[in-house]
C-alpha cells in the first residue's frame, strides 16, 4: 500500500519535471536538430524536433538529447530517460512579399507571424506588428526591425509590457527624443534608462541639477565624463543625495577638497573628509 502511494508520488513528480523541462526547453535551442515537418501550410511549414531529457544514476548528470546516450560521458554510469520534449518552429516558404505580410499579419500561429516577420521588408506592416500584435513575442520580433525613431519613441512612452519597452528603447538613438522620455516619462525606470543612453554632458548637466527624480539624477552623474564638471556641481548643490553621490565617484583629492572649500554645508564638508579618509594608502 505505502509503496503504492511512493510509486504514484513519484509518477506524479516526473510529471511536473517532465511539464517544467518541456516548457523550458522549448525556448532553448540546440546544435544538431532532426526536424520533421509537422503541418504543411500553403506558404509555410511547421517542424518539429522531438528529444528527451537523461538523467545519470551514478552520478546525477542531467541533459538534453534526441536519442538517450549509451553511456552517461562523464562518469560512464547507466543512464535514465526523465522526460521528452517537443520543440516547434515555422519556416515561411514563399519569397513573394505580399504573401509574407499576410501570413505576418493574420496568420493564427504565432510562430508563424514571427517567421514571416523576419522576411518581411515592408516598414509600415512591421511597425503594425510591432505596436498591436496579441502575442509578446511577435511583437518583439518586429520591434527588432523597427528603426522608425518616433515609433521607438511611442511605444516606449505608451508600453506597460517590460520586455517590449526594453526592446523599443534599445533601438531609440535619437538624442532629442531620449531627453525627452528622460525628462518626462511617468515611469521612473523608464527615466533612468533614457538617461543611459544620451551622451550631451550639457543634457546630463542639466538632468542632475534640475530632475525632480532621484533615479534620473543618479543615471547622469553616472554618465557625466568630466570630473571637474561633477564637482563643480557638488560645490554649489544644495541636493545632499546629489552631493554623496558624486563625492564617493571622485577620487581627485583636489577635486574633492575644492568641494569642501566651496560648499558651505557641513554634512557635505565632513562627507568630503570621510571620502579622502578613505583615499589615503594603507600604512
Ligand atoms: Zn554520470
Amino acid at each position: 500500500m505505502f509503496k503504492n502511494n511512493l510509486n504514484l508520488f513519484k509518477k506524479l513528480m516526473f510529471t511536473g519535471i517532465f511539464i517544467a523541462v518541456a516548457v523550458l526547453f522549448y525556448s532553448c535551442k540546440s546544435e544538431g536538430e532532426k526536424w520533421t515537418v509537422a503541418k504543411k501550410g500553403e506558404d509555410f511549414e511547421i517542424q518539429e524536433s522531438k528529444g528527451i531529457g537523461w538523467t545519470c544514476e551514478k552520478c546525477g548528470k542531467s541533459d538534453y538529447a534526441q536519442e538517450l546516450p549509451a553511456e552517461c560521458p562523464n562518469c560512464k554510469g547507466k543512464v535514465v530517460k526523465v522526460s521528452t520534449y517537443v520543440k516547434t518552429q515555422a519556416t515561411i516558404t514563399t519569397n513573394d512579399q505580399k504573401l509574407i505580410r499576410k501570413l505576418a499579419l493574420t496568420n493564427p500561429n504565432a510562430l508563424v507571424r514571427s517567421s514571416a516577420i523576419s522576411k518581411l521588408t515592408d516598414k509600415n506592416a512591421i511597425g503594425e506588428i510591432a505596436k498591436k500584435d496579441t502575442d509578446v513575442n511577435v511583437r518583439l520580433a518586429a520591434l527588432r526591425k523597427v528603426t522608425d525613431q518616433q515609433l521607438l519613441f511611442d511605444i516606449v512612452m505608451a508600453e506597460s509590457d517590460f520586455s517590449i519597452r526594453n526592446e523599443a528603447m534599445r533601438g531609440l538613438t535619437d538624442q532629442k527624443k531620449l531627453e525627452e522620455i528622460a525628462r518626462t516619462a511617468t515611469d521612473e525606470f523608464v527615466r533612468s534608462d533614457a538617461v543611459r543612453k544620451i551622451t550631451d554632458q550639457v543634457v546630463l548637466k542639466d538632468l542632475v541639477i534640475n530632475s525632480d527624480n532621484v533615479f534620473t539624477k543618479s543615471a547622469a552623474i553616472e554618465r557625466i565624463t568630466d570630473k571637474t564638471v561633477l564637482a563643480d556641481i557638488a560645490a554649489t548643490s544644495t541636493d545632499i543625495n546629489v552631493c554623496f553621490d558624486i563625492i564617493n565617484r571622485l577620487t581627485d583629492k583636489n577635486l574633492l577638497k575644492d568641494i569642501a572649500r566651496r560648499n558651505s554645508d557641513f554634512v557635505i564638508r565632513d562627507s568630503v573628509k570621510e571620502r579622502l579618509k578613505t583615499l589615503e594608502p594603507n600604512k
